[in-house]
């Protein structure tokens, strides 16, 4: 594995480098101050800046308007928009849409893609994607009670989910419904296209998170499916390969996601290195003289170069070798990654002291929306679970 930037990208990544820095770093205290629905004429500029740039979309296929790019490129990418809050949205690689556009270029039909998937890539609407639960666990998704029942030319879906993300504003859902419970676990369940216009999609809340319910994109929302009829056509691939669906989107999306943050914790490095440097502690010493403070930047340092390698490490695998030879290693970076993330941002808060937790520096935001990073995509102990199980059974160990 060659880890140097590859010559074809290294244009591009500068092209990203500047605009990040002339024009999306410096929009997101606005953004964060007038919320992502009060700013969406700011959001829109700025997208439109990156489209007249020519870096719309990196990983959406170049037949769909974006630059195509492969898993570790797109990483590469990820990692410096990962350096804005704005900077995956701005560039049309946000999560959900990102992994929504990808299964759709997959299985979806002819006219599900003219529909959704086309207007999807160019940005001009939003989706979501609705699997998790209230009442059953989100960790073993097997477990589902959400119903689309088929009847005549259509399915009738009954449920209640939550932690749909985005889907306040989106234009469509692609809902995780059980459509056989009589199939094997993993065979019951199909995903379906649910327009947010269809009678019985009913939004009941955008949850808070830590105190935040957010609005638009930036947000995680709770929805009652009720009698909810949509026609047969919006069944996304076959009946019952939900899970073998999900499985593909969650794969890329694990690096998607570790690059982006592994780009949080550049910023936060950046911040927590500037504030040691010039917080003054006495007359002439600042706190960056403070072997305690040497020893955490360290170890940042240390933590994010071996999360970096980790997560190219994985793009490259599945590059090179496919999904399965990666699957430990993608569930690795999904643990690892998170966790010293978390634990930074956690660290760099209280070299800021009281500041670290007001909204006047970034990291309050990082602190309550990326906390999540050890749930989603698999809860941690799961990861770690499956990866220690394979290696125990090559020591002889019994399940
Ligand atoms: C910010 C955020 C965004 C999300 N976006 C979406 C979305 O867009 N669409 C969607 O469908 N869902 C979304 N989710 C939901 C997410 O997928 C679930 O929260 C996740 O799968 C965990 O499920 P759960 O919350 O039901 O936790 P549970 O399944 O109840 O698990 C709770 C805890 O139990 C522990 N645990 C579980 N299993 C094991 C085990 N085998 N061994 C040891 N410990 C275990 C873990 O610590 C886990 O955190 C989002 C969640 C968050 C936080």
């Amino acid at each position: 594995m060659d880890f140097a930037i590859p010559a074809h990208l290294a244009p591009t990544l500068e092209q990203v480098d500047r605009l990040l820095a002339d024009r999306i770093i410096p929009a997101a205290r606005e953004v964060m101050e007038q919320g992502w629905v009060g700013a969406a004429a700011l959001l829109e500029e700025l997208r439109g800046a990156v489209k007249a740039a020519g870096l719309w979309g990196p990983q959406i296929p170049k037949e769909l308007g974006g630059l195509g790019l492969g898993l570790v490129d797109h990483g590469l990418v990820s990692e410096r928009l990962g350096r804005s809050p704005l900077g995956h949205y701005c560039f049309g690689a946000q999560a959900p849409d990102a992994g929504n556009l990808e299964i759709l270029h997959r299985w979806g039909t002819p006219a599900q893609q003219a529909r959704w998937l086309e207007p999807l890539a160019r940005g001009e609407l939003r989706s979501c994607f609705s699997m998790t639960e209230p009442d059953s666990p989100g960790s073993n998704p097997v477990i589902l009670t959400c119903t689309a029942v088929k009847d005549g030319d259509d399915y009738v879906l009954d449920g209640v989910k939550w932690f749909t993300s985005s889907a306040d504003g989106a234009a469509f859902a692609i809902v995780m419904a059980v459509t056989d419970p009589t199939a094997a676990p993993h065979g019951r369940a199909s995903m379906i296209i649910v327009p947010t216009d269809t009678p019985g999609f009913e939004l009941i809340r955008n949850i808070p998170i830590m105190g935040d319910p957010g609005a638009g994109w930036a947000s995680h929302a709770e929805i009652r499916y009720r009698a909810c009829r949509v026609p047969r056509t919006n069944l996304l691939g076959a009946e019952g390969a939900g899970f073998l669906i999900a499985q593909e989107r969650l794969g890329p999306g694990r690096i998607h996601h570790c690059m982006r943050w592994v780009g949080i914790c550049e910023r936060v490095f950046d911040l927590m290195c500037a504030r040691a440097a010039s917080r003054k502690i006495d007359a002439d010493k600042t706190l960056a003289s403070r072997q305690i403070i040497q020893a955490w930047v360290a170890e940042a340092r240390a933590e994010i170069d071996a999360a970096r390698m980790l997560v190219l490490r994985a793009a490259w695998t599945i590059e090179h070798q496919g999904f399965h030879a990666a699957r430990d290693q993608v569930s690795i970076i999904k643990f690892y990654v998170s966790d010293v993330m978390m634990r930074l941002i956690d660290r760099a808060i209280q070299v800021h002291g009281a500041l670290g937790i007001t909204s006047d520096t970034l990291l309050a935001h990082y602190y309550v929306h990326e906390r999540g990073a050890r749930i989603y995509d698999g809860p941690d102990e799961v990861h770690k679970m499956v990866v220690s199980r394979r290696i125990l059974e090559r020591y002889g160990a019994k399940r």
